[in-house]
């Protein structure tokens, strides 16, 4: 494992770790941009409205507009499940036009979960003395993104941290060039990672270049609530994450270091789920506002258990839990307040959850999924141990079954990662996803990259239900030429997969 450097005192680490001057030019009077009063009285004043009343706000979220804060609290009013029925309807009808009958795939790669920070929720913090300590040395990352992308077929992957010294972000950036570097054959071709995101604890400006410069895909920092009162009970203050705006403010600092992809999320069970979908919109309407650029991908994880975690035998906060049909409202609301952006559900949930909730909207999810530091290529990968894991998976399925499963539903999984590598990012990729032309070009890249996964992973039974769904969206291209797609594109991408189901690798429109 990578050795910790026990000489670097962590307290003096951690006094340096802030710097106010980063986050206080863009505060008001001292203020952040989350009013908690304002959101309170715009939930309480909005009413429980007219059917046609949402039927106007669901032709705006059609129209690829971000909703206003007092019409998301309008459909929060709704108490019809019929009404709600129309409403899931159309999440799903959103999401198509913007992203069309796809779902990208990856996999959480923790890299280390030394951790400075006592959340009381994670399995991580630093006072619970039962987690097994690990960071994986550049050797052992090595070994794990063999596994990934040599046995499995992924092509994303999301590198997770602790906040740590020892996984600062000159260890971030390290870990990234070491992801991007390891090829692997495969079956009939090659596999490697092309997109590296990354969660990990908010970084100064000049940390976030490191990883600009290492070639980052999404950077992706959850404000896991809201409600200021909630944070500061459940972020000790003398440690870093207790710092409220030094947080909220951190793709500010992104945007600022050239990292146009920003990935913002809420760790759903600390407050009130309502006041948390609104914070949601507040954060990317300021994104939007300051930067031209909203969220690339809003994440709604549910607390689930984690070793000695405190929150979970406190009876007064298990009032916050979110039921499962609350939590296919709080997906279905995302989706239709911030109509353009990608919606992320992870393994946390269970295979009926997932199974559901992915057609109300979403558009990423992971498989084969182990979130234990050097999970995937130790032995018995899919045994779950609390004490060596940050929280319990819901799904384990393998990304084999799950793509057999979305298959068997019509639905194409894509492993497309072209968007980053020819500058269609931040606002490029933005405009194109509001006019709806992003979906054309990953029809044809969903396509490409499905053949080269059908031919060096796939299982006989997933192999059979995938070329049905292939030959479809073929067809679906070939019908749409001229008029969709130009006659050139469609035979570049026809020669392509030709190349492709040769055993050449990583071609992209
Ligand atoms: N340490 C960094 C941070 O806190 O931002 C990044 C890594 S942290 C391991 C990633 C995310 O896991 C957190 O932002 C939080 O939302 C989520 N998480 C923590 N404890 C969890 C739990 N018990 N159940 C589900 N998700 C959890
Ligand atoms: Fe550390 Fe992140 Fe876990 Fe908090 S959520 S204890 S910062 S790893």
């Amino acid at each position: 494992m990578h050795q910790v450097n026990k000489q670097v005192s962590e307290d003096s680490w951690i006094n340096k770790v802030i710097k106010p001057e980063e986050f206080e030019k863009h505060m008001v009077d001292g203020k952040d941009f989350i009013d908690d009063d304002q959101i309170w009285e715009t939930i309480n004043n909005a009413e429980e409205p007219s059917k046609e009343r949402v039927r106007e706000i669901l032709a705006k979220s059609l129209d690829i507009k971000t909703l206003s804060p007092d019409e998301l609290a309008t459909l929060i009013k709704v108490k019809d499940p019929q009404v709600w029925q129309e409403m899931y309807e159309m999440a799903d009808k959103v999401k198509r036009k913007v992203y069309d009958n796809r779902i990208v795939t990856f996999a959480p790669l923790y890299c280390s979960n030394y951790c400075v920070n006592n959340c009381l929720y994670c399995g991580f913090r630093s006072e619970n003395k039962d987690e097994k300590r690990l960071a994986l040395s550049m050797e052992e990352l090595k070994k794990e993104v063999e596994v990934l992308a040599g046995q499995i077929g992924h092509k994303r992957v999301i590198a997770v941290y602790g906040e740590h010294p020892s996984s600062d972000g000159d260890y971030i950036a390290e870990t990234i060039k070491t992801i991007y570097s390891v090829s692997v054959k495969t079956k009939k071709g090659h596999g490697e990672i092309r997109r590296v995101n990354v969660n990990a604890a908010p970084l100064c400006v000049d940390d976030l270049r490191k990883l600009h410069e290492v070639g980052i895909g999404t950077y992706q920092v959850f404000q896991e609530t809201y409600h200021h009162e909630t944070y500061r009970k459940l972020h000790p203050q003398n440690t870093i994450k207790g710092n409220y705006p030094w947080r909220l403010y951190v793709h500010h600092r992104a945007y600022e270091a050239g990292i146009d992809d920003v990935a913002i999320g809420v760790l759903f069970g600390l407050y009130d789920w309502k006041f948390e979908v609104l914070g949601l919109l507040h954060h990317a309407i300021e994104l939007e506002t300051k930067f031209g650029v909203g969220p690339h991908t809003i994440s709604f994880p549910r607390i689930t258990p984690a070793s000695n975690s405190p929150l979970f035998n406190e009876a007064d906060h298990q009032k916050y839990f979110v039921s499962d049909e609350d939590f296919k409202k709080i997906v279905c609301l995302i989706r239709l307040a911030v109509p353009y952006t990608g919606l992320i559900i992870t393994a946390r949930e269970t295979k009926e959850i997932r199974d559901d909730v992915l057609f109300v909207g979403c558009t990423q999810t992971d498989a084969s999924t182990v979130i234990g530091i050097g999970g995937y290529s130790a032995m018995d990968s899919k045994k779950q141990n609390i004490d060596e894991q940050q929280f319990m998976l819901g799904d384990t399925r393998t990304l084999d079954e799950l793509i057999g499963d979305l298959a068997k539903r019509g639905v194409i999984t894509s492993f497309c990662t072209s968007g980053y590598r020819c500058g269609r990012t931040g606002d490029q990729i933005m405009d194109m996803l509001k006019s709806g032309h992003e979906k054309h070009f990953c029809k044809l890249n969903a396509i490409l990259t499905y053949r080269e996964w059908l031919d060096d992973f796939a299982s006989e039974e997933t192999k059979k239900a995938g070329e049905e769904v292939i030959k479809k969206e073929i067809a679906q291209v070939k019908a749409q030429t001229p008029t969709v797609f130009s006659k050139k594109l469609y035979d570049t991408t026809m020669a392509y997969y030709e190349r492709i189901s040769n055993g050449e690798r990583d071609l992209f429109i």
